[in-house]
């Protein structure tokens, strides 16, 4: 209790972010071995990453050598990748790092955050340790956006508006033409494209034309380095400036630096198994579709998200997971009764489907 009492009391309340269980967390607790799980809960890439990559780090002659902490390497072939300069790319510890930093630059005790939700979970996360103020928008039915409500949530306090596109975890895009909308109010926008490589729709095109818009990226997803930890971020010039100047120095890993660079020589291999992923989505809805338990939302992701009737969500998500198939359940308002299957292999597509038809009769 002592140590208790110097703890900011804004944050007693706190409940931080809730990742997904980890296999070797659950191992003992379940019958099934962790390299038996079927992980279909983060939106991994479960065909792993280049095996480029495997080669290099177990190569490399330098991990006693801090790495560059300008990221210039790193950062100019990320340029080329997003087709844009370097001075406006900066690598994060994840894209999870980046959206920290951004809110940690511009929102100050008072300010405000808009929120489309449901969406992602870090815009809050971060924004309340910050002592900002988050604004929700809800989506409508369909989770698409109510532009006309965010811009009537727009303040002179409003410092930050976050579009996850395609949105998670309800896998859906907002069109252009929306986000454009919002652009011309002014305020900044992210547009956190975490699944760009599956949905291939970008705003980047517009980056040039709107000194507003933040784009962020990551290398989790689609090219399978969850597990080093790297994102990217491009901002406006003197966004990018001063986000360089506040992050903890050297925040990308030497082994993550090496991995993206084998990542994008080899980024036909991995946009190989990212259209085998696309090529499963489609399968994996349609077979979801015929449980009729289940509403079944459309994704551009690689992720697919579901409204569940007559049992529990929380209560299928414990289920499944019994039998070694870990799955997202959200204790959130308005999805309590859904659950987010991330695309796997085919032989994950059908041990999932075959478990649902045994618990769901
Ligand atoms: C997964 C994800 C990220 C990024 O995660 P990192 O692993 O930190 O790069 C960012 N935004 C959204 C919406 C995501 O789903």
């Amino acid at each position: 209790m002592g140590m208790e009492k110097l703890i900011r009391k804004e944050l007693l309340s706190f409940g931080g972010y809730s990742a997904a269980a980890s296999p070797e967390v659950l191992e003992g607790k379940i019958e099934v071995a962790a390299k038996d799980m079927i992980k279909i809960d983060a939106n991994e890439n479960p065909y792993g990453c280049s095996p480029r990559v495997n080669k290099a780090l177990a190569q490399y002659p330098q991990f006693n050598i801090y790495p560059d902490d300008g990221q210039e390497k790193l950062r100019g072939l990320i340029a080329g990748y997003a087709g844009t300069d370097i001075k406006y790319i900066v690598c994060g510890n994840g894209s999870n790092q980046l959206i920290d930093l951004l809110i940690r630059l511009l929102v100050n005790l008072g300010d405000e955050v808009i929120n489309c939700t449901p969406t992602f979970g870090i815009y809050s996360f971060s924004t309340k340790l910050c002592n900002g103020v988050l604004v929700d928008v809800p989506r409508d039915e369909a989770f698409n956006i109510n532009i006309a409500k965010v811009k009537a949530a727009i303040t002179p306090k409003t410092k930050l508006i976050f579009v996850t596109n395609p949105n998670n975890p309800t896998g859906n895009l907002t069109p252009e033409k929306d986000i454009v909308e919002l652009l011309d109010t002014g305020v900044p926008v992210v547009v956190d494209e975490a699944y760009y490589e599956f949905s291939r729709q970008t705003i980047m095109p517009l980056f040039t034309k709107y000194e507003n818009l933040i784009v962020l990226r990551t290398f989790s997803k689609w090219a399978g380095l969850a597990g080093l930890r790297v994102g990217y971020g491009i901002f406006p010039e003197a966004i990018a400036d001063f986000i360089l100047r506040i992050k903890i120095p050297y925040n990308v890993n030497v082994a993550a630096q090496v991995a993206v660079a084998e990542s994008l020589k080899d980024k036909d291999y991995l946009l190989a198994s990212v259209q085998k992923l696309v090529n499963e989505r489609q399968r994996l809805s349609e077979q979801l579709q015929k449980i009729s338990w289940l509403t079944v939302y459309p994704s551009q992701s690689n992720f697919i998200f579901c409204r569940v009737w007559n049992i529990d969500a929380q209560n299928l998500h414990k289920k499944l997971q019994v039998k070694g198939i870990l799955v997202r359940y959200f204790d959130q308002p308005r999805i309590k009764d859904c659950i987010r299957f991330s695309v796997g292999k085919p032989e994950h597509t059908d041990a999932l489907i075959k478990t649902l038809r045994e618990i769901g009769g």
